[in-house]
């Protein structure tokens, strides 16, 4: 019986399980299952999975990059980013595994981005340093769109503050949150202390999904600016990882 699912320290606002056993319905494939799996600590994956016999598994906060020490093989795109949401297991004759981490949050960000970009859209603010801000890295990369990502540890190359964030938007016309704040259950909550810099040209995404409009958007699209949640790139992070699990053995 296939079984897949979702590993990550909270998971009460993920609509993982949902959007997966939908789809399962709807191709018939009433034999699979898609659980949640909450996890104060990723520890070693190998003695989860003795426990938990997943033939594949998305990982979210905050083990995206904690997990890629653990894993066997990475597919290119997870490695330029050094972080993985996507893990197929494999199982020998023997019953030893072979894991292999994919990225699909950064193809499905770009895949997300490119109908919304404008030709003024040349520049960016990356709101975060994870594992979420580094695929949206690797697209902007993909899409030709400069950017520095803003974090509350400012010191390094690329990077600055978020007290001098909101001056660089005068030319940043793209701002994607990559952090978790303003997500469920802290909806009081944004990364964006000036939204009066926001304008029409501004393009602002947040990856958040739950709720469908954050503080931040709110605020962004009452100045004019163009919004966008993250469901369209859950949903497509979701269905790229469907294939890798269903992907034939090679
Ligand atoms: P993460 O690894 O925990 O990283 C989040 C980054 O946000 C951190 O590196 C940190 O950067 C910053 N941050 C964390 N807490 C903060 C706080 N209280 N105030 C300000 N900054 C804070 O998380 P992630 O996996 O990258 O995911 C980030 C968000 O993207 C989550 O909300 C996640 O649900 C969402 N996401 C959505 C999709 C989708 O398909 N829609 C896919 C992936 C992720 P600094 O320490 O540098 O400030």
């Amino acid at each position: 019986m296939p079984h897949f699912g979702l590993i990550g320290r909270r998971l009460a606002h993920s609509y993982s399980k949902v959007y997966f056993e939908e789809k399962f319905r709807a191709l018939g494939l009433q034999d699979c299952h898609y659980d949640l799996y909450e996890t104060e600590n990723i520890g070693t994956i190998r003695d989860f999975l003795k426990r938990h016999p997943l033939d594949g598994f998305n990982v979210t906060i905050p083990y995206k990059e904690a997990i890629v020490p653990q894993l066997d093989d990475m597919d290119p795109v997870a490695r330029e980013i050094g972080a993985v949401n996507v893990v197929k297991v494999r199982r020998a004759a023997d019953a030893s595994l072979c894991l292999v981490g994919y990225n699909t949050d950064a193809p499905a960000f770009r895949d997300s981005l490119l109908p919304l970009l404008q030709q003024w859209h040349r520049e960016a603010l990356i709101l975060g340093t994870g594992g979420a801000a580094k695929a949206v890295a690797w697209a902007l990369r993909r899409c030709g769109v400069a950017y520095r990502f803003v974090s509350r540890s400012p010191e390094g190359q690329g990077r600055m503050g978020y007290a001098d964030a909101w001056r660089a938007a005068r030319q940043a016309l793209l701002i994607v949150n990559a952090t978790p704040v303003g997500m469920y259950p802290d909806v009081g909550d944004t990364p964006w202390q000036h939204p009066e810099v926001l304008t029409a040209k501004h393009l602002c995404y947040d990856l958040i999904y739950n709720p469908s409009a954050t503080r931040f958007l709110r605020e962004a699209a009452l100045q004019g600016a163009t919004v966008q949640n993250g469901l369209d790139m859950l949903h497509r992070q979701a269905d790229l990882a469907f294939d890798i699990f269903f992907a034939p053995k090679p």
